[in-house]
Formats: structure tokens, C-alpha cells, sequence
């Protein structure tokens, strides 16, 4: 019997000693086996926890669950544990009960920008739609530990039905996210309704789906799978992997699947004390990403959520990080470093500065390498005077009724048309969805 590797193998056979290769690749056998205690994973892997450190990891686990698929197991270099990158990212850790200070349950207010179930109504033309809250895996840095895994939250076909009709009434949302738990979790005759529907409405222009497969279970990314999303095109697909070890025979041949259906890929990583907080370790992980077509979009400060501290870097570690990608390799692997802003302003871009300063006719600037040079402005630009009234524009742009009816933030403040001499937040259109919401008065 010949499983992937001997450590694969191993597991398997410990798991079930009839398990053959096609139970291996098999990701509802690797569902039904995932681990999901703390005697199983010291079965499985030979490691052995002390009473007293078991009785904290097993306090952990009742609060916040833990699943590990096989796969992701067998990635684990049980030799080196403590420092291992699968193992930090899948296996509880008695930190996750310390609460600090400025830790929140909800830090992205997701929940105040939710104007029905599912759905996270934040950004002007866009929405988040989570259609499962359960992952093949538990990411212990999950920034929704608060609600994935709970069997209570999982969402029903009436609450999908009522998400789907919020974005049928919705014309602004040109954008819809489907994100999780997992929404590969779902059959796929499930998902394919679901992308039905919203492909039914007319201003759904683009679908997005956040999954964690192709890093955690890639054998999800059937040939069965591939081929109802390819029916739902234009579809994009964002991925999760935080270390370049990630990259796997298995999970290139799901990337591979994906990027052959002509599904254009990203990938979301996050940054993690102890995991990925390392300039050559991302270095190395975007060049795997792009050489398998995978296009690296955001690298994440990790959030304020409960139980993250231990994951946590200063900002600055960030910053050292981007400025070790940008000019140093190619922009397309750089992804944009973000920080999701507390109590729900979305993604904020933070970067190293390469504005050093400016006059009324030059910028000074810097690259990577510290050259510093000059940038000549034009000493004559006709700045074009924007009432906002397309059709007599002479930039001719036939927007086709595209035009939007009228700007938000610092774009109101540069622009021509408004009067506006500062931003008075409460005066917005997420705000006012917020004061929709009955119950948060
Ligand atoms: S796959 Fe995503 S949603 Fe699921 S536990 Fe991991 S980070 Fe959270």
C-alpha cells in the first residue's frame, strides 16, 4: 500500500489500517478523520503534553474548537513542533485564553455593519456574504474565532435566501465576497445555486470566494468542483497561505485546477509572530505564490480579535517586510500590507515612505536601494475642472450612467465640486446602514 510519503502513510495507517491512496486524496475521508482532540493528535503524531499543560490546551479547546484535517498533520515536522509553522497555525495554544487589554470579540465591528444575517455591508459597492461558518480547519489566528465552528451559527437556506435577496435590493453592490467558515465546505450542488442566484442579478458584476482549501484540504479542489465554477465566471478565487512550506505537490495541483479554469487567484496572508515574520520566509513565499499563478494581494497585520495576542508583531515588522519586497523583487509578488481598522473602517494600506518631500514644482523621493532623487512636476497643467457632469466633460469617458452619485472621504475633500472642509464621518452612507440597525440603539 502506497499512501503520498511515509509520513502520510503513517497517518493514514494509524487512522485506519485498511487506508489506501484514494482514502488519502479523498477530502470527505479526510473530513470525516480530522482531529479534533487532543489524545488523537498525541496518537497520530507521537507528541505528548504533561497534565498540567493538557489540562490548558484542553480549557482551549472547549472555547475556541480545534480541527486539523490529515493533510495539514502530516505538514507538521513533529521533531521541531514548537517551532513549526503548521503547528503554531493549527494546534491550540494556552495563550489564546489570555485576553489583553485592547483585544475585542468582534474587532472589525463586522457584526454593526451587518444589515441581515451573513451579510457584512461595509465598503460602498461591495459585501462580504458568509454562506458557512464552518473550515475544514481551525486557523488558531482566526479573526472570527468568535463565531467559526459554531455548530449554533451555522447559516440555513432561509438565511442564505434573505442574503441573497439584501444584494437583489442593494443596486450599489456590484461585488459580492462569499467567505466563511469555509465556503468550500458546502456540496457543490449547494454552492452552485448559490452562485446562480447571484449571478441572476443584474448588478452583481463580479464574485468573489475566500478559501482556505488549497492550503489546508487540496484535495477539495475536485475536478467536479472546477468545472461547476467554471460555469460562473467572472469568479475570482483568494487563497490563504502564510509560509512558503504551504506549497505542496498537492496543493500546486489544486492551484493548478483552478488557475487552468481560468479563475484568477490571490492569496491573503497574515502575518504571525513566530511563523511568517521573517523577510526571506515571505520573500520566498511570494515567488511560490506567483510561480503557481497565484497573484499575492494582502499581507494583514493580524487583528485586535481575542485569543490573537500571541500572534501578534509590532507594525514596524510589517513595514520591514514590504520594504524587503518592494523594488527587491517583482511588483506583481509585492502584496499591499494592510491594517483593518478597528471598529470597522475596512483596510487601511500602511508602507515604508518613499515621498521624502516636496515643493511647489519637485518631489524628493527615495527607492529601495536609498537612491535619492528628484521628480520634475510640469510647469504648466491645465487642471480639469470636475462638476461631476460627465457628459460635458472633454475627457469623453461615456461612463454609460456608471458615474457615482457623489464621493467619500479624502476624495470629497480633494475634489472640485464639494465644498466640504473636513470629514464628518457620521454623515456617511455605512453609517447611516448602521443607524438602520434597531438593534444597536
Ligand atoms: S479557514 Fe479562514 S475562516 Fe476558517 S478558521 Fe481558517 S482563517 Fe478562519
Amino acid at each position: 500500500m502506497v499512501i503520498y510519503d511515509e509520513k502520510q502513510q503513517e497517518i493514514a495507517e494509524k487512522i485506519n489500517p485498511k487506508a489506501i491512496i484514494s482514502n488519502w486524496k479523498d477530502w470527505k475521508w479526510q473530513l470525516k478523520n480530522s482531529i479534533k482532540d487532543i489524545s488523537t493528535f498525541e496518537r497520530l503524531t507521537g507528541i505528548k503534553f504533561e497534565k498540567k499543560k493538557r489540562a490548558l490546551l484542553e480549557q482551549t479547546v472547549a472555547k475556541f474548537p480545534l480541527s486539523i484535517t490529515p493533510y495539514y498533520l502530516s505538514l507538521i515536522d513533529t521533531t521541531d513542533y514548537k517551532n513549526d509553522p503548521f503547528f503554531l497555525q493549527s494546534f491550540p495554544s494556552p495563550s489564546e485564553l489570555i485576553v489583553e487589554k485592547y483585544d475585542m470579540i468582534d474587532p472589525l465591528s463586522e457584526d454593526r455593519d451587518s444589515p441581515v444575517t451573513g451579510i457584512i455591508h461595509r465598503y460602498p459597492d461591495r459585501v462580504l456574504f458568509h454562506i458557512s461558518n464552518i473550515c475544514s480547519m481551525y486557523c488558531r489566528h482566526c479573526t472570527r474565532k468568535r463565531k467559526v465552528g459554531d455548530i449554533d451559527s451555522i447559516p440555513g437556506k432561509d438565511d442564505i435566501a434573505k442574503g441573497i435577496e439584501y444584494i437583489r435590493n442593494t443596486p450599489v453592490v456590484r461585488d459580492v465576497l462569499l467567505s466563511g467558515g469555509d465556503p468550500f465546505m458546502l456540496s457543490d450542488n449547494y454552492l452552485d445555486w448559490i452562485l446562480t442566484e447571484l449571478q441572476k442579478i443584474p448588478h452583481v458584476e463580479v464574485i468573489r470566494i475566500g478559501t482556505r482549501m488549497p492550503v489546508v484540504l487540496p484535495y477539495r479542489i475536485t475536478n467536479e468542483l472546477v468545472a461547476m465554477l467554471k460555469k460562473h465566471h467572472p469568479l475570482w478565487i483568494n487563497t490563504h497561505f502564510n509560509h512558503p512550506r504551504a506549497i505542496t505537490d498537492s496543493s500546486i495541483e489544486a492551484l493548478r485546477k483552478l488557475a487552468d479554469a481560468g479563475i484568477p487567484l490571490g492569496n491573503q496572508t497574515v502575518l504571525l509572530a513566530g511563523v511568517n515574520d521573517c523577510p526571506r520566509i515571505m520573500k520566498r513565499l511570494v515567488h511560490r505564490l506567483v510561480q503557481n499563478r497565484v497573484r499575492p494581494y494582502y499581507l494583514y497585520q493580524c487583528d485586535l480579535s481575542e485569543g490573537l495576542s500571541h500572534f501578534r508583531t509590532p507594525v514596524g515588522k510589517g513595514i520591514e517586510i514590504m520594504e524587503s519586497l518592494i523594488g527587491h523583487t517583482s511588483g506583481f509578488a509585492v502584496p499591499t500590507y494592510v491594517i483593518d481598522a478597528p471598529g470597522g473602517g475596512g483596510k487601511i494600506p500602511v508602507m515604508p515612505n518613499y515621498l521624502i518631500s516636496w515643493s511647489t514644482n519637485k518631489v524628493v523621493l527615495r527607492n529601495y536601494e536609498g537612491v535619492i532623487t528628484t521628480y520634475k512636476e510640469p510647469d504648466s497643467y491645465e487642471p480639469i475642472f470636475c462638476d461631476r457632469n460627465c457628459k460635458s466633460c472633454k475627457l469623453q469617458l461615456k461612463l454609460d450612467g456608471a458615474e457615482e452619485k457623489h464621493a467619500i472621504g479624502i476624495e470629497k475633500l480633494l475634489s472640485d465640486y464639494d465644498d466640504a472642509i473636513s470629514l464628518i464621518p457620521e454623515n456617511n452612507d455605512r453609517m447611516d446602514r448602521r443607524s438602520e440597525r434597531k438593534d444597536y440603539e
